[in-house]
């Protein structure tokens, strides 16, 4: 099976690469790409020799093309911009398209995957934030199939057996039951949350991720994403997707079924697992994670979501509530706010109010988007709003 992997560069990425690398017989690597990491994506290159290698940067591009022929890797053409990337994630020849980069940066190529009619793994999952109802409509007009490797999406998918597909509203199913493990600042006091520097927000207590994610995690955006990423891939509406916090990252999270029952799916916080679940689907193959220790894990706990300590969580929630341009904007002004925080110019705190006053600028004057280029435009709006509040606060 062929494997194009969009930001192989990055965590997702690295977790991927590790399982094509310990299935050579099952799995070849097709297409890379990256931003602007030109050794890392040389490195990918030198090691598992794709055919095609795009970078979003032209400059990055000129350069991976040059160091790859001076080391005479001449058997990977070398893309560049937009188009590349859209390149790699249709191509042709590849069986599945690993969705990775980060950001709504990853919606044109995850849209060119859907629209070659890919069977794409998704973790990218701003592109659903942005653009679920267009996604939904597209890849059902083109014959896609999504398959979830975010790990609470993989482990319901897992939950609603292997008859089930996304965006088709699940048979018998009550409510999902999203797990969060409440990130590094759970069991803070908010003023000291307001407070929180970069590397304490990077610090996630259970997973290793791209710093984006971390701090996504920290402020519970991230489980306001995926709550909204539920709703679209499960077809289910709000009021039928439940988060829970639970510490232990042990139950990634669980399907309520109307007899009764609740699954779950368990496993040790590796991505390895949701993804190799994906690659290999239907069928399993190791992922080179060992599986659960009982005389490890004696307790599962569970708790409520603090709304006040983490109020982007409930944003995100009536976000959806609202519809599309509003999460449109709940997610720019998001991605907006944390590059200003990763950049030592917000404090934390900041970021769910400069999510909260771009909404409040921004939602009521706009309408629904109907095309990608209309998710775009909001996008666009939302980061300018969102970037004149941020000049106006102080430095942290
Ligand atoms: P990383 O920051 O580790 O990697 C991001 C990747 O995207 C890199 O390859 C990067 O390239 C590329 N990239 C960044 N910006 C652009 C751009 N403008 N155009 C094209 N490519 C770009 O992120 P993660 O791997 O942590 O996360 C990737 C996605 O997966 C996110 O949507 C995240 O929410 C989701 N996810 C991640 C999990 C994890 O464990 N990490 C778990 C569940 C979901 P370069 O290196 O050149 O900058
Ligand atoms: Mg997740």
């Amino acid at each position: 099976m062929r494997i194009s992997l969009l930001g192989a560069t990055g965590s997702i990425g690295q977790s991927t690469l590790d399982l094509i690398a310990q299935h050579p017989d099952r799995f070849e690597l097709r297409g890379v790409t990256a931003n602007q990491d030109v050794e890392g994506l040389l490195a990918i290159v030198q090691r598992m020799r794709p055919a095609l290698a795009a970078m979003a940067d032209a400059g990055a591009a000129q350069q991976l093309r040059s160091r790859c022929r001076e080391l005479g890797l001449t058997g990977t053409e070398v893309l560049e911009g937009a188009s590349g990337l859209e390149q790699v994630a249709a191509d042709p020849e590849t069986d599945r398209v690993v969705a990775g980069i980060v950001g709504v940066a990853g919606l044109p190529s995850v849209w060119a995957a859907v629209t070659a009619g890919k069977t794409v793994l998704l973790a990218n999952k701003e592109a659903l934030v942005c653009a679920g109802a267009l996604l939904v409509q597209q890849a059902k007009a083109c014959g896609a199939t999504i398959l979830p490797i975010d790990s609470e999406h993989n482990a319901m998918f897992q939950c609603l057996g292997p008859d089930y597909r996304c965006f088709s509203r699940p048979v018998g199913v009550e409510r999902l039951i999203l797990t969060a493990s409440g990130g590094p600042f759970r069991t803070w006091p908010a003023d000291r949350i307001a407070k929180a520097g970069v590397s304490e927000a990077i610090a996630h207590p259970n997973w290793v991720m791209g710093k984006k994610i971390s701090v996504d995690s920290a402020s519970l955006v991230n489980k306001g994403l995926e709550f909204i990423e539920a709703h679209w891939l499960f077809h289910l509406p709000a009021d039928r997707i439940e988060v829970v916090v639970h510490p232990q990252s042990v139950i990634h999270s669980m399907v309520a079924f109307s007899d009764g029952s609740t699954l779950a799916q368990l496993g040790s916080p590796d991505m390895r697992t949701p993804i190799a679940h994906a690659l290999a689907w239907p069928e399993r193959i190791s992922a080179g994670v060992s599986g659960l220790r009982w005389d490890q894990t004696s307790r599962l706990d569970f708790e409520p979501p603090d709304l006040q300590r983490f109020p982007a969580l409930a944003m995100a929630q009536a976000c959806l509530a609202q519809g599309p341009a509003a999460t449109n904007v709940f997610n720019a002004a998001n991605e907006q706010a944390v590059e200003t925080f990763l950049a030592g110019r917000l404090a934390f705190g900041g970021i769910s109010q400069a999510i909260e006053a771009t909404l409040n600028e921004l939602v009521s004057r706009l309408s629904d988007p109907n095309s990608l280029d209309a998710v775009y435009e909001i996008d666009r709006q939302a980061r300018r709003v969102c970037a004149d509040w941020l000049k106006k606060q102080p430095s942290p």
